[in-house]
């Protein structure tokens, strides 16, 4: 009798475990994001409020993030995996890490080209990378492309970023795919005799060098502008006065595009709130939202750009499927080292 009993109500709390893990299965989400709390957090908030669904953050840099969920592996509590930079979401893809995700929302709302080719990852907003030059020493009639910045009329007038950093390695990516490995070592050996200085800091520090006279022309994400636009500080808006912005390659392949971006990760235990996370955030929206706190491009095309984006004026984009950048990283990495660029 004792031991039916002991049977009856192992089975009752085995039940009642079970009915446990499905409520939470239903109510939460875990993601692993590779963003600044700051710029991503409210979202995830406005999800939760119009879900219920509950949302649990943990940030980190990327590649320890993705270096995490790789050894959780089956354990891992990690449903979604955001990040920046199409290079780093194709590291996630070729980790292992994700899974493919087929959703109607999805596929109408990002373009084919920002979103990978078997729907690991999709793109949820666009930055551009683009050329900013020093209005008291450039005048913009006098640039065209990413291509003429090598023309030794620029010697010694260039700042550049570290070829460490993946924002660069992205560009040139690109180019290798655009005009061919042999054009693209051409073109940044003779950029890199181009530069003022040895590449040094962020996006941010390479505009206030512009701003300083350091050198004449650099090249950054447009994100990094119009944050120092939107800033109260009276140092950012002298940055703002004497920096413009140009949109090169308007005659053929269009401005240097990247995305930021996310992944449902391939062990979710609660894979139908990521994918509805996911999709909210190419809502109309969240979509708003990604321009009007970090002047990013959203990438549905129906939503609203923010003053500051809309200042900028249209341009073309580079339509390159963003998965190249990726699949060419390594021979970028290898061709700038070729190239001097440190
Ligand atoms: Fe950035």
């Amino acid at each position: 009798m004792s031991n039916m009993r002991k049977t009856t109500i192992k089975l009752a709390t085995i039940s009642l475990l079970l009915t446990c893990n499905i409520a939470q299965a239903s109510s939460e989400v875990n993601v692993y994001s590779a963003r600044k709390e700051a710029l991503i957090k409210p979202l995830l908030d406005k999800f939760e409020q119009s879900t219920g669904i509950t949302v649990n953050l943990i940030t980190g840099k990327a590649d320890a993030l993705l270096q995490r969920i790789r050894i959780e592996g089956k354990a891992s509590p990690a449903d979604i995996f955001i990040t920046v930079d199409a290079g780093r979401l194709q590291r996630a893809k070729e980790a292992g890490i994700l899974q493919a995700i087929d959703s109607e929302i999805l596929n109408a709302n990002i373009p084919q080209n920002l979103r990978d080719s078997d729907n690991l990852w999709f793109g949820l907003s666009q930055r551009a990378r683009t050329i900013f030059y020093s209005k008291a020493n450039v005048n913009p009639s006098q640039l065209t492309s990413y291509e003429d910045l090598a023309d030794k009329k620029w010697r010694g007038r260039i700042c550049l970023r570290s070829s460490n950093n993946i924002y660069n390695q992205s560009l040139v990516a690109s180019m290798i795919d655009n005009i061919g490995a042999e054009k693209t070592l051409t073109w940044a050996t003779a950029l890199v005799n181009n530069i003022a200085k040895p590449p040094a800091g962020g996006d941010t520090d390479q505009l206030k060098a512009v701003a300083a006279g350091v050198c004449d022309i650099t090249i950054s994400n447009t994100y990094y502008f119009g944050r120092l636009m939107n800033s109260d500080k009276a140092d950012d808006k002298k940055v703002v006065e004497k920096v413009g912005l140009f949109w090169p390659n308007q005659n053929d392949r269009g401005v240097h595009m990247n995305v930021s971006g996310a992944g449902v990760t391939k062990y979710a235990r609660h894979k139908d709130n990521a994918i509805k996370l996911i999709e909210f955030m190419t809502s109309a929206e969240s979509q708003a939202w990604y321009a009007a706190v970090n002047s990013e491009f959203p990438v549905l095309e129906t939503a609203p750009v923010s003053k500051a984006l809309t200042s900028w004026g249209s341009f073309k984009a580079d339509s390159i499927a963003l998965n190249k950048l990726g699949e060419n990283n390594r021979q970028a990495v290898e061709l700038m080292d070729k190239a001097g660029w440190k």
